[in-house]
């Protein structure tokens, strides 16, 4: 079996993944540990340590090439005239 160096590991999965700068916040993996059950959504959070989408590339691993900010939308979703719930999101309900 042909053995990768350490280097050619990283260059094949970032090629895998279609990475070109690694995400400084999570390495590449699209996820990472948030120290509370907050996450990136902030505000107050359980003091379990829990793994979701990273907060900077939003889930691609890459640093120049981010997925949707999930902070953006929700924002935009709260603010717009006629908000509307994403499926199986309740929090509407609750500011009501
Ligand atoms: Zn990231």
């Amino acid at each position: 079996m042909n053995k990768l160096s350490r280097q050619e590991l990283l260059d094949t999965l970032m090629a895998m993944k279609d990475i070109d700068v690694l995400c400084p916040k999570c390495q590449g993996w699209g996820s990472k540990t948030y120290s509370s059950t907050a996450t990136w959504r902030g505000g107050i959070g359980g003091q379990v340590m829990t793994t979701d989408v990273c907060d900077k590339c939003w889930g691609s691993g890459d640093a120049t090439k981010p997925w949707t900010d999930l902070r953006k939308l929700r924002y935009s979703r709260n603010t717009s005239p006629n908000p509307e719930p994403a499926p199986g999101d309740d929090s509407m309900e609750k500011s009501l």
